[in-house]
């Protein structure tokens, strides 16, 4: 160990797991103590036993960290773990919703800024769709509560144009960051994007963004106005932090 380097122990989940050279592998991680962290995982001698227990995307774990000062990219020395989810991983439904869950840690969440209350609120949508809750409900909720940490909730309570409190079915228009009232949309602006929204989903987005940072996992939402909720979160996400999750497109339903 060289002298630029201090060994740390964390709490992480493992985002994504990429093979690299020499059976080496590339694993992001979001860890409680030091947030999100690139780190590399050296295959070295390990025997291939040891190998056979590699660690997993998804899962929870303690490892020992040599934490290098002049890169970006940390050393795993070992690991252990804390929580599989095994059961999430043959739930079809909601293996498809955990790791769209996590694609959003991956994308979303800096590098280096630790947050305890997302690391939180990660274990628990995980915890709840292993449970049993609607993981479509979860997947809402999480990234509601994932928005609203970010400083980036979709304004839902009055017209971005005209300011008067939404009564009735409006527009959500991505680049006026929130819902356009009937009166004043005009249409296809610019050519844009826009969606219909309901009273019904308008009322359903404002009760929801105003929870805590946790639980409301146990809600029941109707199918359409669930759909539709994760829909426009889709449009706000894509226009709003120009990333493109290869989760929403794998998640229509
Ligand atoms: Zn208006």
């Amino acid at each position: 160990m060289g002298r630029n380097m201090a060994v740390k122990r964390v709490n992480a989940f493992v985002l994504k797991v990429d093979p690299v050279r020499e059976n080496s592998q590339l694993v992001n991680i979001f860890s409680f103590e030091y947030g999100r962290l690139k780190t590399l995982l050296k295959a070295g001698r390990q025997s291939a036993a040891r190998r056979a227990r590699s660690i997993e995307q998804l899962s929870e774990y303690e490892i020992l960290i040599y934490f290098r000062e002049t890169s970006e990219l940390h050393l795993i020395s070992q690991f252990s773990i804390i929580k599989d989810f095994h059961r999430i991983r043959e739930m079809r439904y909601g293996l498809f919703h955990s790791i769209a869950i996590i694609e959003h840690i991956l994308k979303l969440m800096p590098l280096n800024e630790p947050s305890e209350k997302i690391y939180n609120l990660l274990k628990k949508s995980l915890i709840a769709i292993e449970g049993g809750c609607d993981a479509r409900v979860v997947y809402l909720l999480f990234r509601l509560y994932l928005l609203k940490h970010l400083g980036l909730l979709p304004q839902t309570e009055v017209c971005t144009s005209c300011s008067r409190k939404l009564s009735q079915d409006a527009y959500y228009v991505p680049y006026k960051g929130g819902l356009v009232c009937a009166e004043c949309f005009n249409g296809e602006e610019n050519g844009s994007i826009f969606m219909k929204s309901s009273m019904a989903l308008v009322k359903l987005l404002r009760s929801l963004s105003s929870l805590s940072l946790n639980g409301g996992f146990e809600a029941r939402i109707g199918d359409e106005l669930l759909r539709d909720a994760n829909r426009l979160l889709d449009f706000h996400i894509s226009y709003h932090l120009d990333v493109q999750l290869k989760s929403t497109e794998f998640l229509r339903f």
